[in-house]
């Protein structure tokens, strides 16, 4: 990337990189992962190599220190071609941010050329069984035992759990808010052991499954922040990454509906001529690219404050909500528009769908995005992420 060239030709530059890389790389693997419905781990690997998951990190790490906006535009275009791809990018995106907020000089320096280079692919394991939306419901421990700590339990729905080579576990240290603290697991570490993957409706070849941990040691080291930060690396990492990393992948996935429409309406004959001709169908086409539009607005409204250093909690989870809805209003749209051709496994609709209703529950539901709005809205919010986690403002 031309580091002199001002900020639009930058980003019009990466996105136009990713959207090359994406059409020539991952296209032509999506039947196979669709057939499989098994965790791909080539396509990964790949992505890694082109240092995208170190979007936000900083140039003395190997990074790009390209910021949100970015981030949004890498996620987006990897998105449009391949839900399951754009997910798996953004959950590492996401496992790197507590080490850029919370880490110790040691653990950037070990950890973030790694996640340059795309050697290293890191996770946050926040989700149990037990407690998803209500992460104070966590049951897994860690206990102090010398230079280590021990870790037990089980996490569930853990973005590239099957790919990730560093885990970012949050976990019961103590009692209440302040007993929550977060830790790096090596997946070779004795003690961390995967469940089977288990296929789901969409995002084939990405794996969001569970992991185990039965007595596993790891060195106090791996203490991620201070005992007791456990709470605020979940939280923040889910504001100020998780929240803008799953509107994009809405965001590619409701550009792909678009799409796909837009050619199936142009081609299908009906009544003489195309399908576009109808009026119903255009005011419906219509809507539909209202709706894009507005998403994208606020999409990329909300990361450019954050790149600026501007407080924008409530933006960023704004983003998510209105994003989700959107392309979730999109998708039945496009299936009304397809009729029977919609329900066709040989037409990409059917699997943009599947994968469209994957981005409700990470990062918070709809509710919990219009819980915290209410909050902002009725004074009672505890502060913002992105104010205490403040980002060097990106050029
Ligand atoms: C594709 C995908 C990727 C994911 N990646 C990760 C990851 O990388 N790491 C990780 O730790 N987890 C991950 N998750 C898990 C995700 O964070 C949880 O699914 C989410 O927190 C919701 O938890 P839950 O599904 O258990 O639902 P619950 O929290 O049990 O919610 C059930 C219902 O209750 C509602 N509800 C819950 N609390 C409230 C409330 N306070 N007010 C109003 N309504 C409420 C919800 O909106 C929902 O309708 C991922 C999930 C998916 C689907």
């Amino acid at each position: 990337m031309n580091v002199h060239a001002d900020p639009a030709e930058r980003h019009e530059a990466l996105r136009q990189q990713v959207r090359e890389f994406a059409c020539a790389e991952i296209a032509p693997r999506i039947a196979e992962m669709e057939a499989t419905g098994g965790v791909d781990h080539e396509v990964p690997a790949l992505i890694a190599k082109q240092g995208w998951i170190a979007v936000t990190v900083g140039a003395e790490h190997g990074g790009m220190n390209a910021g949100h906006l970015a981030k949004t535009l890498v996620i987006e275009e990897l998105s449009r071609v391949s839900g399951a791809m754009g997910a798996m990018a953004q959950a590492s995106m996401l496992g790197a941010a507590k080490i850029i907020h919370f880490g110790s000089g040691e653990q950037q320096r070990t950890w973030l050329p790694r996640v340059a280079d795309g050697s290293c692919l890191p996770t946050i394991a926040v989700t149990e069984p037990g407690s998803g939306g209500h992460v104070l419901g966590m049951a897994s421990t860690a206990r102090r035992r010398g230079r280590e700590y021990v870790l037990t339990g089980r996490k569930v729905y853990v973005g590239n759990s099957h790919i990730g080579d560093l885990h970012g576990v949050v976990v019961r240290t103590g009692r209440g808010s302040k007993g929550l603290s977060a830790f790096l697991v090596e997946a070779d570490r004795p003690g961390f052991s995967l469940a089977p993957h288990r296929p789901s409706m969409g995002l084939h070849g990405f794996s969001f499954g569970e992991i185990t941990l039965d007595q596993c040691r790891i060195p106090a080291s791996n203490l991620i922040g201070e005992h007791g930060d456990g709470l605020a690396v979940a939280y923040s990492s889910s504001v100020l990454y998780g929240r803008p990393n799953l509107t994009a992948v809405a965001l590619g996935i409701h550009q792909a509906i678009m799409d796909e429409t837009v050619r199936f309406v142009q081609e299908r004959e009906r009544y003489g001529g195309p399908l576009a001709d109808l009026p119903t169908i255009r005011q419906r086409v219509g809507a539909m690219q209202s709706r894009l539009m507005a998403a994208r607005t606020v999409a990329y409204d909300a990361v450019h404050r954050l790149d600026q250093g501007l407080p924008c909690d409530p933006e960023l989870m704004n983003a998510k909500y209105v994003n989700v809805e959107a392309v979730l209003d999109t998708a039945r749209t496009a299936m009304e528009i397809h009729a029977a051709a919609g329900l066709q496994k040989d037409r990409p609709l059917e699997r943009l769908v599947r994968d469209a209703f994957h981005i409700y529950a990470p990062a918070g539901t709809g509710d919990i995005q219009l819980h915290r709005l209410a909050e902002e809205a009725l004074g009672t919010s505890r502060g913002q992420w992105s104010q205490r986690l403040l980002p060097a403002p990106v050029a």
